[in-house]
């Protein structure tokens, strides 16, 4: 199907639309659809409004609560747990990262511990939200209940797909901010693919059989290339990236972001929540010298130095290509697959919402 190009404001307005008619209150719809829109624009379209069925779907499945607030049930001057009761990540989420750069202004250091959250999404927002505070922040992230990805020498699925992120604050600059998934595609981007978009590497999936393949039915069963897709009809898993390493990093997500938190590690027949560890530290108290900012500008144009090799035109920086796509897709639009955009207008008039299209 052809890709459509919507105006990032008017996707944005949709989806705060399609959120408030299904019962979530004004602030909350408003910050689902900029921060799924913001995964649009960073060109993370595995994140952003494809994700709006699936949401709503949740929520009418009661697995996910409209204006649910988190509480916190630990709390000493470095330490938070926070219980998101199964309300949307984008509320959730926020207010952790707010407790702990709280803490980390406090004390210089901290850690959050995020439990049964709902989606949280791209993970380096969170890790944006520190650094535009002066913060250093590193996430160990899971889901559990959601199952998918195999350990490295095998094919059946154990862990989620776990992201892990880093975020650094740069001077006078855009932080540096490593964001992925430790399965080799996420699982969205399967999804977006099998939708008739961007298409995802030929060895992102494993069967029974040891096959590496981009074959959607691995994870989806047979799909109709309309219509819901059941993570648990297929008979194959998601690959972790980097053989053993990827593997290893996709254990230590389930057990920091997972076991520590209380959220749960990956575990068929559990409910979807997403489980965050984050520790956050203040460069200002680690550095009182102030030779952190100058060191990471001169190591980061050293990295960026760094002659290109075909096929890549120049060295990139994490963050970079994000930054990028956000500039052309604000300035041009959001590219959608024509399945996704009918999806998205068929999910605002299930929940009451008339559209012009
Ligand atoms: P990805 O494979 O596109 O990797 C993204 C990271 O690599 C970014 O930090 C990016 O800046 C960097 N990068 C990309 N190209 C680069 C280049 N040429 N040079 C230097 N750096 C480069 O991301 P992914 O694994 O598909 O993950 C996508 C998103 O999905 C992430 O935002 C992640 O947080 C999110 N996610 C969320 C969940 C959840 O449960 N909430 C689960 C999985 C993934």
């Amino acid at each position: 199907m052809d890709a459509l190009l919507i105006p990032a404001a008017r996707l944005q307005n949709l989806v705060r639309d399609i959120f408030q008619s299904a019962g979530c209150p004004a602030d909350e719809a408003e910050r689902i659809a900029l921060y799924l829109v913001k995964a649009n624009l960073a060109g993370h379209d595995s994140h952003g409004v494809v994700r709006v069925q699936r949401y709503i779907q949740m929520k009418n499945d009661g697995l996910i609560h409209a204006g649910r607030e988190a509480t916190v049930v630990v709390d000493t001057p470095v330490i938070a747990v926070v219980d998101g009761q199964f309300g949307f990540g984008q509320t959730v989420a926020p207010r952790a990262v707010e407790i702990g750069i709280a803490k980390c202004k406090a004390m210089g250091l901290s850690a959050v511990a995020l439990r049964n959250a709902g989606h949280i999404g791209r993970v380096a927002d969170w890790a944006e939200m520190a650094a535009v505070e002066g913060l250093v922040s590193v996430h160990f992230v899971n889901a559990a209940g959601s199952v998918l990805v195999a350990p490295f020498g095998s094919f059946e699925r154990r862990f989620s797909t776990a992201p892990y992120c880093v975020g650094v604050p740069v001077h006078d600059g855009e932080p540096v901010v490593l964001d992925f998934a430790t399965s080799l595609v996420a699982e969205g981007k399967v999804l977006v693919a099998s939708q008739g978009g961007k298409p995802i590497p030929g060895d992102a999936l494993i069967g029974p059989d040891g096959r590496r393949s981009d074959d959607a039915a691995l994870l989806y069963g047979d799909y109709r290339s309309t219509g819901k897709r059941d993570i648990k009809a297929g008979n194959g898993a998601l690959r972790t990236f980097g053989d053993h390493k990827g593997s290893g990093l996709a254990l230590m997500c389930e057990l920091l972001g997972g076991a520590l938190t209380g959220n749960a590690c990956a575990t068929p027949g559990r409910p979807f929540a997403n489980g965050m560890l984050s520790i956050y530290i203040d460069p200002k108290v680690l550095d009182p010298e102030g030779m952190f900012p100058p060191e990471v500008a001169r190591y980061l144009d050293f990295v960026k130095g760094a002659k290109a090799a075909p096929p890549a035109t120049e060295t990139l920086l994490p963050g970079e290509p994000e930054a990028r796509t956000r500039v052309r897709r604000l300035a041009e639009g959001v590219p959608l697959p024509a399945e996704t955009w009918e999806l998205l207008l068929q999910t605002a008039s299930s929940v009451g919402l008339e559209v012009q299209r």
